[in-house]
């Protein structure tokens, strides 16, 4: 069983995953962890992507889909992949299912952490007084969730037509959308 969780920045992707990984034993591939792991390696491409990130811009989508490649073909991850921040672009999503066509495997649930700016902003601002964060990192934050929205309609529009497609209300307690994801996938 493979899995999407997509959403955007703040509504709780990482968590879900987690119980997900202990749910199937499977694997969670987080792009941003991915992309991090290449900055640290400071490669050119890793001086890239930093300059992406910190614009709060989206990572050109030929470095994200090679990093995520090596995963898909990689037999012990077959068919236990969460994939967490992954696909963000219409070309991602496209790239994804060729991918998992080449090496015989598909997507078994789709889940849409739905979150509206508002409820995000408020988490921020508590997170803001519990991890002492600046008001810059806010703003690039901010920068961060408008891009994704714009960005990613169109992976919207290509998934959720899917009848393997869940919309989650994100601002739910953490532990309540855990359940509804459980509901689902125990069905
Ligand atoms: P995240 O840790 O998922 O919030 O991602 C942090 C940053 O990494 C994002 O703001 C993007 O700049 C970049 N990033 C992560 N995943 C992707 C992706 N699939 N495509 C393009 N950029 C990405």
């Amino acid at each position: 069983m493979n899995i999407i969780i997509f959403g955007p920045p703040g509504a709780g992707k990482g968590t879900q995953s987690k119980f997900l990984v202990k749910k199937i034993n499977g694997f969670q591939v987080s792009t941003g962890d991915l992309l991090r792991e290449e900055i640290k390696k400071d490669t050119v491409i890793g001086k890239m992507i930093l300059n992406d990130m910190n614009d709060g811009k989206f990572v050109n989508d030929e470095i994200v889909n090679n990093l995520v490649k090596s995963i898909i073909f990689d037999p012990q991850k077959k068919n236990k992949i969460i994939f967490d921040g992954y696909p963000r672009s219409l070309s991602q999503a496209k790239n994804l299912q060729k991918q998992l066509e080449a090496s015989n495997q598909e997507i078994s649930f789709i889940f849409f952490l739905n979150v509206k700016k508002e409820t995000i902003v408020k988490r921020i601002e508590k997170r803001k007084i519990i991890e002492k964060r600046s008001d810059d990192e806010i703003i690039t934050f901010l920068r961060r969730y408008d891009t994704y929205i714009e960005t990613t309609k169109p992976v919207l529009d290509f998934y959720s037509k899917n009848s393997n497609f869940y919309e989650i209300d994100g601002s739910l307690e953490i532990d309540e959308i855990t359940k509804k994801i459980d509901n689902f996938i125990n069905v």
